[in-house]
Order: C-alpha cells, then structure tokens, then sequence
C-alpha cells in the first residue's frame, strides 16, 4: 500500500456478492473517471474503498448504478474518515481475508468472450475462455480465499501473455483466476480419436450418436435433438422411458420450436444459464424428448466448449445430466470412461478438473420460478429477513427428496445445490461430502441443526448424528417458513396463512399430511385445513402408481362403480380387501396424492417413471381459460374432495373432454383452497397468504390460486424450489426463528 497524504475522505463497505467478479477493477476505473484517489481492496467482509476527493456521494450512487454483471449489492455503508490517502487511485492488495470471503457461482460465457472465440486471435476457437465477467468459478473451486492457486486451474501454470492481463487493472481479465489461453490453459480432444475434437463430435452427433461431453459441473449425454432415432437410442441406453430431456441451442434455434417471451430471453441469458421450460410452438421436435409435456426444458450453450459445439454441429441438443439411473451426475475422466462407456459413442474431454459435481438449474419464467437450484444459483446467499440478525449459526439437512443443505451464518442463508434422493447410495454419500464441503469452505460452525421430524429420512438420522441441538421442524411449516424468508418476511410481521399443497410430510398426529392449510408464524403453526385423510393402498407403491389413489379416492367418494370400470384391468378386489385390513394403507392428506388420482381417472398416465409425471401430464393437458370450477366440501379443518368427484362423475357420464375436466380439478383445487386462507386473513387471524409446496411448480394452479386470492397480500416463491429442495431454508428459518426468541 502506498503511503500517501493526509486528507479527509470516506470508508466505504460494499457487502453482497462482491468477489471474483471483477469489482475492484471496476471501482479503480470508476475512481479514476471521477478524479478521485484512494485504493480498494478485497477482505473478509467483501469490498472496502477509502476514498478521498469531490463529489463521494455520486461515486457511492454509482457503485451501485454500474456496477458489474455479476456483482450483487446487498448493502454499501460508508463513514467520514481522515486517513493517509494515495497520490493515485490503487487496487491495494487484500486484506487477511477470512474463510467467509464469498464465492460466486458459475458464469455463462459472457458475449465479449464469446465474440473472442469467434474472431481471429489467440483465443480463436479457445475453450477454455473466460474473464471477471464469466467462467467457472464455484465448480474449480478447491479451497478459500478464491485464487487460481485454490482451484482446478492450479495445474495450469499462467503464461505471460495472461498474467500481463490478470495483473492489468484496465483488462477485463484482472485477476480473473481462471483465465487461460492455448498456450497455458486446459485443452480438449476426443475419445476415440477421429480427427479434430469439435469436428469428430459433430460427425458423431451427425451419425446418429451419442456424444458425452464433459461441462462445467459434471458430463452430459448429447443427442442430435431432432434425429427421433438418436432420442429413442439415448432413452434406451439410459433406460429412462419417458423423463423429460434437457435441451441446447441458440436462441434462433430454440425459437423454431418454442415460444420466448421477453422475460423468457432474460432468463436464457442470465449468467446462471438455468434451464428454461418453455411453450412448445412451431416445428415439432420428436415427441420422444418430453414425452406428454406442453414445455421443453432448453438452455444456452454456457461454456465456450458448448458454444463451439452447437455453432459447428448446427442444431438444438439433447443435453441430459451423464449418469447411471438414480446415481449422480458423473465428474471425473475416468469415472466417465467407466460408467457411461455404455451409453456414449464418443467422449468430448477435458483436462480441467470438476472440484464439485453441480447439476443444470431448472426455471421458469412465468411465472417466476426455481424448480432445482444448482449451477449458476450456488453459493449465492439470501438476506434473512428482519429479527434474524442474531441468529445462531444454523445448519438444515433438508429432506429425503431433492435433497439440499441449508446454512445460517451473519443475518445470511445459504441454500447449497440440488443433490437428489438419498435412498440412492452415491446420492448419500454426496450429501455428506457436501456437509463437510459446505462447513470447511464458508467457515461454519453450527450450534443447532434443524431438520425433519421424519425418522426415516437419512437427513433426519445425520442430524441427530452431529451430536448438537437438533431442531424438527415439520414438513410443511419449513415449506411455508422457506417461502415467508425468501419474501423477506420479518420475524416480528406476525402470523401468515399457509396453503401448503404437497407430496408427503409426517405429520405430528402420525399420519402423512400434504393438502395444509397452515397458520403459522417462523416459530410455530397451528393446522387449520386439510384435505380429508384418504388411503395410499400399498403405500410407496402407490406413488408410484397412481390408479392406487384413484382407488382409494373413488371409493371415499362413493364411487367405487367408477373406479370397478376405469381400472377393471387392474387388481382392484385384491387391494380393497388389504385396505379394509388395514395393511400397507397409511392415510394421508397430500394434494400431490390427489392429483395423482385425478390424472388416473382421465386416463393420463398408468404409471409414473419419475416423481409428479401424472402431475404434469394434468397439468400439460388442462385447456386453459375459465372452464368453471369443482366445488370442494367440508367443515370445520376438514376439507372434502368427495363433492370434487362427485361433480367430476356427472361430467364423465355427460362426456365432457378430459382437457375440460383437468382444468376445472385445478380451479376447483385453487378456489377451495383460497376460501380458507382468505377466511384466516379477513377474520384478521393472518396477516398474509404464503403458497408452497411441490404443488405449485404447476404454474396452472400457482396462477388461479393467486387469481383466487385476488387482492390479499400474496406471498409465493420465486429463487427458492417450493418442492422439497427449499425444505432445508425452511428448517433453517423455523430453528434460528425459535433460538431467537427463546
Ligand atoms: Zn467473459
Ligand atoms: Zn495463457
């Protein structure tokens, strides 16, 4: 640090995600623009400037007007100062900068590397490209604080040309960790061999191949997406029959086969590159990608290797996660070779290490949601809302589905990646990687964990393993916590009226709950509607097939005749008589259950390969528009689908058109619903509406609930999965929420 003059100027604290992302530079250029002197620096805090000069108040405006692509200002406080300040405007060498240092997530290439690749240079065709602006960041990342020494980028010793550039506070490469060029950096070719990479890849996908490319996160599975006999070969060798396939293409080719809204395009572009579903319009694409469903899932190429690819093969991908069914998504070279040489004709690699397995996000644009937070999202943190800045250190194991791991330091919450169903072996081991990882790179140490109260999670078992203070937090208040935090909700703003619409959740009576209508504040909830408990015969067995429920439901609506003529194919005599003894036919109150059924009685789905596909496929099928509603019954708690059936019964005889009936079991859902929290709200008992729940990713149902709730205060998720991969903010919440105020 250069010693200067004395002066009186301000310090100025920027705090938010304000690291690695090309924000000291972009100070340095903002000082020296508005003829100031000072230096900046990285510490453990995020940002710090002392400034000194005229007009400090515009500088501190612009900080926060320009500041750079991937920077995210939580807040910029300053304070009058009388310092020694340089001659100059410097970037002064950071301070001792502790374990909390942010880190931010991936980046997609952003367009000046992009444009890099394309024109004549030394990064003509480089993929490996990046700057502050872009770049992998948290999958190379070993240890903290975030340099090159710390991540995968390590083995790749910089070259002159680049450091002259990393060390130029006027390049937008200074001190980009990853930065790397031919010459230095990370290289890529093809196995086996057949000429160069890009071109023999393309000839692969063009021969109707199978093409493993390895990402940012992990490796992918590549199809020609139009090619039906390249979809169905991938479908056969992954043994997936019919989960919807991700997608990649430029957005000119995403526009031949599905509509983009502008907010669609925004969400394409964003640095996280999530996938996006979208409105399918235009040219078919084989029916096979996303057997049932009105949405694709597509993304933008977001590494230059993918850029490079897409422009010289020339059509939309299939881009599905590369691993065994059930396991996680492979990472390693040799790893790849062994367990997906079986499915891939060829392998795109690389020899820049994956330090952490993160899957692709997965959004929507309308309206605004986050259905798995991975790539792109992590390790980006939510403020907590007001009340919450004492907390204690908290850390939330999440539940058995979409696992996740959520951690409370500072008056922050940061909900870690999508790492998938813990039944699955690999999938557990990952989570407790993913503890450990968590714990060592953001320097926690948890006083409480918080986690379900099922005793069968193997979350819930790891926590009570820590040997710390555990805090249960039910299944369907941590969904309405999570939802009520990332809306900001003080702690103090009092209680909120909870229409939680759900899978399954244990509920403190003993029976599974998952049609709620809560009345909750973060410490605690009283339960004040719910669907009447109906019979899973067979128990997990019928998740997975859902003419079960409709069983269960037809015959408590007295309408067995109907289910005797729909399922005659099926078992029906059988399971009667166990659900009359009362073996494997647990009781349960889940909307997601419900929906189950109602997709099986149209005749939608017979079985269900993947979780909330008979869901979907309702949702998909639903004509859209005001087609009426079916009325849902009850008194008191209990709310009765039985007039539902009833109503859908009548239909049926007069042959009313599924697409019909779909949507009118969404209006009716929605309506019903509605009437009890708006009655919680206009009885002055809550103060607000909070949606959550697997549920509502139905974007069909999340819009008429909300239309149903009219004007009432309406709290819904927009960053955090209403489905249980936002459980673990929940937890976290409820226990820092109860630490507090005891
Ligand atoms: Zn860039
Ligand atoms: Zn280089």
């Amino acid at each position: 640090m250069t010693p200067g003059v004395r002066a009186e100027g301000w310090r100025i604290r920027v705090r938010g995600q304000v690291q690695g992302v090309g924000f000291r530079p972009f100070i340095w250029q903002l000082a020296r623009e508005m003829g100031l002197r000072g230096r900046v620096l990285n510490d453990a805090e995020g940002v710090l400037i002392e400034v000194a000069g005229p007009e400090l108040a515009a500088f501190v405006a612009a900080i926060r007007d320009r500041a750079p692509l991937l920077a995210r200002i939580d807040s910029v406080d300053y304070q009058e100062v009388t310092l020694d300040f340089p001659e100059a405007f410097e970037v002064a060498a950071s301070g001792a900068a502790g374990a909390e240092t942010r880190v931010t997530p991936d980046a997609a290439t952003c367009p000046d590397c992009v444009a890099e690749i394309n024109a004549p240079g030394r990064r003509q065709g480089y993929a490996f490209t990046n700057c502050t602006h872009c770049g992998p960041r948290f999958t190379i990342l070993q240890g903290l604080p975030y340099d090159r020494a710390r991540t995968t980028m390590a083995a790749f010793p910089i070259c002159d040309a680049c450091r002259a550039e990393y060390e130029n506070p006027g390049d937008r490469r200074f001190h980009a960790q990853p930065v790397a060029c031919p010459d230095c950096g990370p290289r890529i070719w093809l196995e086996p061999e057949d000429g160069g990479p890009i071109a023999g890849a393309v000839s692969c996908l063009q021969s109707v191949g199978i093409l493993s490319v390895k990402g940012l996160g992990g490796f992918h599975l590549a199809c020609d997406a139009r090619a039906p006999a390249a979809v169905a070969l991938l479908r056969a060798r992954k043994r997936r029959p019919s989960k919807p396939f991700a997608l990649m293409g430029t957005l000119e080719m995403i526009r031949a086969h599905c509509a983009v809204s502008e907010e669609e395009a925004a969400l394409l572009r964003d640095p996280a590159a999530p996938i996006v579903l979208l409105r399918t319009q235009g040219a078919a694409l084989p029916e096979a990608v996303a057997p049932g469903q009105a949405m694709l899932g597509w993304m933008l190429p977001y590494t230059p290797l993918h850029h490079l690819l897409v422009d010289a093969f020339g059509g939309p991908l299939v881009m599905t996660s590369g691993n065994l069914s059930g396991e996680p998504q492979v990472i390693g070279n040799a790893e790849a070779r062994e367990k997906l040489g079986g499915f891939a004709d060829a392998f795109l690699m690389h020899d820049r290490d994956i330090a952490r397995r993160l899957d692709d996000s997965v959004e929507r644009a309308h309206p605004p949601m986050v259905l798995r937070r991975a790539r792109g999202r992590v390790p980006g943190t939510l403020p907590l809302p007001e009340g919450f800045g004492d907390a204690p250190q908290v850390v939330a194991y999440g539940g058995q589905m979409k696992a996740a791991i959520c951690l409370v330091k500072n008056g922050q919450a940061l909900l870690g990646h999508h790492l998938g169903e813990l039944d699955e072996a690999l999938t557990h081991d990952a989570f407790l990687a993913a503890d450990a990882d968590y714990a060592a790179l953001f320097d926690h140490r948890p006083e409480i964990v918080a986690c379900d109260p099922h005793p069968g999670y193997r979350a819930t078992q790891h926590a009570h393993a820590r040997g710390l203070p555990v805090e249960e937090v039910q299944h369907h208040h941590a969904h309405m916590a999570a939802c009520m935090a990332e809306n900001g909700w003080p702690l103090s703003g009092g209680r909120v009226a909870g229409i939680v619409l759900d899978g399954l959740g244990l509920g403190p009576d003993g029976t599974i709950w998952g049609g709620e209508v809560l009345l909750a504040d973060y410490c605690g909830f009283e339960r004040r509607g719910w669907l009447r408990p109906v019979v899973m015969p067979g128990g997990d067995m019928a998740s997975r097939e859902p003419w079960r429920n409709a069983l269960a439901q037809l015959d408590a609506a007295g309408l067995g005749h109907a289910a005797d003529e729909i399922f005659s194919a099926r078992p029906l005599g059988l399971l009667r008589q166990a659900v009359r003894a009362g073996v494997n036919a647990p009781l349960t109150s889940s909307a997601g259950r419900l929906f189950d059924a109602f997709a099986a009685v149209l005749g939608f789905e017979a079985a269900q390969s993947y979780e909330g596909e008979a869901a979907m496929t309702l949702e998909a099928r639903a004509v859209p528009g005001d087609v009426g509603a079916y009325p849902l019954g009850g008194v008191d708690g209990v709310i009765e689908a039985e007039p539902l059936w009833r109503a859908w019964a009548r239909d049926r005889a007069a042959g009313v058109a599924p697409e019909v009936m779909a949507a009118r079991f969404h209006a009716g859902l929605a309506q019903g619903f509605a009437a009890r929290a708006r009655a919680l709200v206009e009885s002055g008992e809550a103060a607000a509406v909070a949606l959550s729940g697997g549920c509502f990713q139905n974007a069909l149902l999340l819009e008429m609930t909300i239309a149903a709730l009219g004007d009432l205060p309406v709290l819904i998720h927009r960053l955090v999965p209403a489905n249980d991969g936002g459980l673990a903010l929940g937890q976290a919440v409820v226990a820092a929420a109860r630490a507090v105020s005891r």
